[in-house]
């Protein structure tokens, strides 16, 4: 046996060396000063030099969370080592880096060796990042914990240890972490390789609110190829989720603004002409009626000029407001275009669209408007034909509507 020690390097995405332990150092025979003038390819045997950089490109685009290979390593001298070598991927931003483990196994190292100084090492790393690293047993139990923990979770790393699953994780990610839990279980039982998971798990904290991580979980294996341990790291994203969920929030807030008008908060010209197409399928589809009312408010115009456009919104907005308290659930209500409205009315057949009409006219005439005194309305109504096409039909219920306008108004006209 060489070193009974796990060496560890963090390179970048191109193989160069940032940073290596003194282990890794002593594996392959130079100072930290030296290799950080030096790239995995320099310290890789020429026969397993492609497919390691092809793992590595693997990692680094994301195609691969983690491997494990033998590897043939070169010491300064020139000798071969073998070496079992681990890669994952350390996302830092944008930025990937590589976190290379290096077990020397040239020897026939005994693996429970180094799997104990590779656990004391872990501890030197994980003991001074951010990032929350860990490692459980195959019971579930934690048999490491980073200092780092207290930031994510307000827990001290023993009171943290100490919990049993269900008071880390609420229920949906412990969940998740469960499946893959038994996954791996049952995976190393029959003897196919162990998987490793990422994803986004919550967890509680002291104050018993929960915080968001990135985890990444990787199987330890011993050097005969059995399941030893899980190695975990979490990352704090609350920042991430708390954008993603602004992002969300104002996303929904721009469609809702895309399909609403802006003045009585109903839905647009163009949301209603897709309403109305939806409409026709399903009234064709299931056989049921559908009807129409237009409705223009009479000599708006007079209002305006009387008392100015601001009441003249105002009256719009009462308007709406009467409309509405008159309708269903399942009935369509929208702005047509200035003083002009549209109701659009499923399973309603021409007489159900009149009655209704009729109820909306006296909503409107029989009680006045502050402070514009009387204000009335005109209604054309047209239930669809089986078989006409959008056109005609709207055609056909503008015409109600003249026709209503040309009796002097406040009338309703069914077609
Ligand atoms: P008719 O009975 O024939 O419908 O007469 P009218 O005066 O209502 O019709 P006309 O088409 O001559 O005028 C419509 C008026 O509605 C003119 C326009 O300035 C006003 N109008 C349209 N949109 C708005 C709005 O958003 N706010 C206000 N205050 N007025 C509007
Ligand atoms: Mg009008
Ligand atoms: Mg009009």
């Amino acid at each position: 046996m060489r070193h009974a020690a796990i060496g560890m390097a963090l390179v970048t995405a191109e193989g160069r060396f940032l940073e290596a332990n003194p282990a890794l150092c002593r594996l392959l025979g130079r100072d930290d000063a030296e290799l950080q003038g030096l790239s995995l390819q320099d310290v890789t045997h020429p026969d397993d030099l492609a497919e390691t950089e092809q793992l590595v490109a693997e990692i680094v685009n994301g195609r691969r969370e983690a491997f494990q290979r033998e590897v043939r390593c070169l010491h300064a001298d020139g000798e071969l080592i073998w070496g079992q070598v681990s890669m994952s991927c350390l996302r830092r931003g944008a930025e990937c880096l590589v976190l290379v483990q290096i077990v020397d196994i040239s020897e026939g190292v005994s693996q429970r060796q180094a799997l104990a100084d590779q656990d004391h090492h872990y501890r030197l790393l994980a003991d001074n990042v951010l990032d929350v690293v860990w490692t459980i047993d195959l019971e579930g139990r934690f048999t490491y914990l980073s200092p780092s923990v207290q930031g994510l979770r307000g827990f001290t790393p023993e009171e943290a240890m100490a919990q049993p699953l269900e008071q880390i994780h609420p229920p949906e990610s412990l969940e998740r972490f469960h499946r893959f839990f038994h996954e791996l279980l049952e995976d190393t039982a029959a003897g196919r390789p162990a998987p490793s998971f990422r994803g986004e798990l919550d967890y509680f904290r002291r104050d018993g609110s929960t915080i968001w991580a990135e985890v990444i979980v990787l199987p330890v294996i011993d050097s005969q190829g059995r399941l030893e341990k899980l190695l975990g790291v979490s990352r704090d994203i609350s920042e991430r989720k708390d954008f993603e969920q602004q992002l969300l929030k104002a996303n929904q807030q721009v469609e809702q603004l895309a399909i609403t008008d802006w003045l009585t908060g109903l839905w647009n010209r163009g949301h209603l002409e897709s309403q109305i197409q939806q409409a026709i399928a399903r009234s064709e589809r299931y056989r049921e009626p559908l009807s129409l009312i237009l409705c223009d408010l009479d000599h708006f115009k007079t209002i305006n000029d009387r008392f100015g456009h601001v009441r003249g919104d105002e009256v719009l907005r009462e308007f709406c407001h009467r409309i509405r308290k008159q309708l269903r659930r399942s009935d369509g209500f929208g702005r047509w275009g200035g003083e002009e409205f549209l109701l659009l009315l499923p399973c309603s057949d021409a007489a159900a669209a009149a009655t209704l009409a009729h109820k909306l006219q006296k909503a409107i005439s029989a009680t006045p408007f502050d402070p514009v005194g009387s204000v009335t309305c005109s209604f054309g109504v047209a239930e669809r034909r089986s078989g006409e096409t959008e056109d005609s039909w709207l055609l056909r219920v503008n015409k109600q509507l003249d026709a209503a306008k040309a009796r002097g108004r406040n009338h309703v006209v069914v077609a």
